[in-house]
């Protein structure tokens, strides 16, 4: 499916956790190789839609489509096939293993190689791959630190190239900003619109540092509450009155 079908659609998703509707009756599209922003308080239900998208969630209603496939009832394990990438609030990584391991154990999706060998005897072009990954989060100079030994903001860069090795076609990043210092954010910035105005990648991203989101972002979508509140350019949101005093006047 291309054309001018969007890449993500969420229709009308609901997610209940008992008596808490967490995400209540959300509906947004992501277009193709576009950056798109998610925002919003602390509880507005942002890393559960990030949850459903993944399939770690399941919506109590609606509908998830994924460049044309509905994707609902899928389970979490054909999301990495589907080209779907994320990484977490809190990270998840593999402490005891080196930066260069991580990232390895990334390319399991798209690799015949049970994961022992995948770490014992990687194909050449699989190991060009992951230094290329590393190289390109700038982490190179850590290659074969252990993971844990990382400061966190070097650990959300890690998850993203561990999320790319995946080769995604979607990237789906809760907050991957949090705790990193100003010239990593740069990096970011210039790493993520890279992704997608050069490789097509089509990003969707979690954020409260609004530096990063007002600068990348093609589209906004805010919430509070579990609702969609507000969705347009940066400088739509920016300038929006609701969403001045639900999140950004704060
Ligand atoms: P955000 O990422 O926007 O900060 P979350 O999606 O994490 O918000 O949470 C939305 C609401 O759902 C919060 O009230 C949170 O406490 C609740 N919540 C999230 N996950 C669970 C869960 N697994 N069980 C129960 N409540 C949850
Ligand atoms: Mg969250």
């Amino acid at each position: 499916m291309s054309g001018h079908r969007p890449f993500l659609e969420v229709s009308g998703i609901t997610v209940r956790f008992g008596g808490l509707v967490a995400v209540n009756n959300l509906s947004f599209e992501v277009q193709r190789g576009s950056i798109h922003a998610l925002i919003g308080p602390n509880g507005a239900g942002k890393s559960t839609t990030f949850n459903c998208i993944s399939r770690y969630y399941q919506p109590t209603e609606g509908r998830i489509v994924v460049d044309g496939e509905d994707v609902t009832h899928h389970a979490p394990t054909r999301m990495a096939g589907m080209g779907i990438a994320r990484t977490f609030q809190n990270l998840e990584l593999f402490g005891e293993l080196s930066v260069y391991e991580n990232v390895l154990l990334g390319c399991h999706s798209h690799s015949a190689n049970t994961l022992g060998r995948l770490l014992r005897r990687p194909s050449g072009e699989i190991r060009d791959l992951v230094d290329s990954l590393i190289e390109r989060v700038g982490l190179m100079h850590d290659r074969d630190t252990r993971a844990k030994e990382l400061d966190f903001g070097h650990q959300k860069l890690l998850e993203i190239a561990r999320a790319l090795a995946l080769k995604p076609r979607l990237l789906l990043l809760d907050e991957p900003a949090a705790g990193l210092r100003n010239r990593d954010i740069e990096n970011l910035d210039r790493l993520l619109t890279e992704l997608s105005e050069k490789d097509g990648i089509t990003v969707l991203l979690v954020e409260h540092v609004m530096q990063l989101v007002m600068s990348i972002s093609d589209r906004i979508t805010v919430m509070s509450f579990g609702q969609k509140i507000a969705e347009g350019t940066p400088k739509e949101i920016s300038e929006n009155p609701t969403v001045i005093e639900a999140y950004l006047g704060k």
